[in-house]
């Protein structure tokens, strides 16, 4: 066992702290990884209010880790000492059934993933996150953060950057086709760069126009706001395809209708409460209302290569472990450009 520093919930709601907390001896497969960067998601501020539930505590959040090997158990063949690797919202599942067989952890059937905190592991231990010095994972959940992607903008790539490139992948986003936004925070951003990226065309569909600047920046070939009735007049039957990165609950109807037919609309934003939809929403135009987790270790990497190879990080701001408390509060105010990054060496 290792004693590593870390900032922790002690109870839900509560604002987080200094810590210790103690990670494993390094196993036969395990990588030992000196976190560099850990981002904060808004998943972490829904589970640290138990927004989604009963919770674990004390909770280390944080599932958008980048670091550095420091050690390696005897077994380990996919890395070394010095490998600059990253970890995001898992660090297990059963490897057994047909989803983690085809590359789907995310969505494991044989027990569900095991989450990188906030959960237990297999041997009935918390997990902890990314918000501490160091972390203990098995390599067949590591990735590798390619030469061209610095630590710092890679860290939000592991959960942001991979939970827009999977639906943007599954669903075709691509040249000749109009995909809108809808969200520009920390994984809208991300979707903007990567949709632009893959050759869509690009819409953002934000509350105000507080953003556009940087929205167009980033990759968008139109943006609009939310707030202005006329912009559901103007863009009715317009998308492909919507990806939904809102984390409060939406007027799901009004959005359905800006599709074309067989449009789809995927929702990735994970909102406290449940929604409702009027189903003709739906049959009319044949639209599809989907959603979408993460995604799985491959894919993780394949994403993680793509965006070395299109130059694309995420837009960040570095923050010390000491200003967690005040980065979420902006978080919820939306009030964030476009991610906020702890630098551990701060904690
Ligand atoms: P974020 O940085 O806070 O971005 C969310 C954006 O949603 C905000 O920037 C804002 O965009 C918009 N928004 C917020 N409140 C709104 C409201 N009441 N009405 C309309 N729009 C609103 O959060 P994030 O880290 O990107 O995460 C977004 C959501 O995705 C969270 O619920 C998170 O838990 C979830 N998530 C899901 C997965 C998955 O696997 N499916 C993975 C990671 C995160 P504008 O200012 O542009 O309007
Ligand atoms: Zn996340
Ligand atoms: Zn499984």
């Amino acid at each position: 066992m290792t004693t590593v520093a870390a900032y922790a919930a002690p109870a839900a709601k509560a604002p987080l702290e200094r810590t210790t907390i103690e990670r494993r001896a390094v196993r036969e497969f395990d990588v030992l990884i000196d976190i560099k960067f850990a981002g904060i998601c808004h998943s972490d501020i829904h589970q640290v209010r138990e927004g989604w539930g009963e919770a674990i505590f004390p909770m280390v959040p944080g599932h958008e880790i980048a670091g550095v090997v420091s050690e390696v158990g005897p077994g380990v063949t996919k890395y070394k000492v010095g490998d600059r690797v990253g970890v995001g919202c898992m660090v297990d599942s059963c490897r057994e059934c047909d989803n983690c067989k085809a590359g789907l952890e995310q969505y494991c059937t044989g027990g569900g993933m095991v989450g990188t905190y906030n959960a237990l592991d297999k041997d009935g231990e918390p997990t902890y996150g990314g918000y501490a010095q160091k972390i203990v994972v098995d390599e067949n959940y590591v990735v590798r953060i390619p030469d061209g992607l610095s630590l710092d903008v890679a860290a939000p790539l592991l959960c942001a950057g991979i939970t827009t490139y999977s639906p943007l992948k599954h669903w075709n986003a691509g040249p000749g086709k109009k995909v809108a936004v809808l969200g520009m925070g920390g994984l809208g951003h991300m979707a903007v760069k990567l949709a632009h990226a893959l050759g869509a065309e690009v819409t953002v569909l934000s509350q105000s126009l507080r953003k556009q600047d940087d929205g167009l920046k980033l990759g968008a070939d139109h943006y609009y706001a939310t707030s202005d009735p006329k912009t559901f007049q103007e863009l009715a039957g317009t998308f492909d395809l919507i990806v939904s990165t809102v984390s409060a609950p939406l007027d799901f109807g009004a959005f359905l209708s800006l599709l074309r037919t067989d449009g789809a609309l995927i929702n990735v934003g994970a909102p406290e409460e449940p929604i409702s939809v009027n189903l003709f929403s739906l049959i009319a135009g044949r639209k599809t209302l989907a959603g979408s987790g993460i995604g799985g270790i491959q894919e993780t990497q394949e994403m993680l290569d793509f965006c070395a190879e299109h130059g694309l990080g995420a837009e960040i701001e570095l923050i010390a472990a000491s200003e967690i408390n005040e980065a979420y509060e902006r978080v919820l105010n939306s009030d964030v450009r476009y991610r906020f990054v702890i630098d551990t060496a701060t904690i």
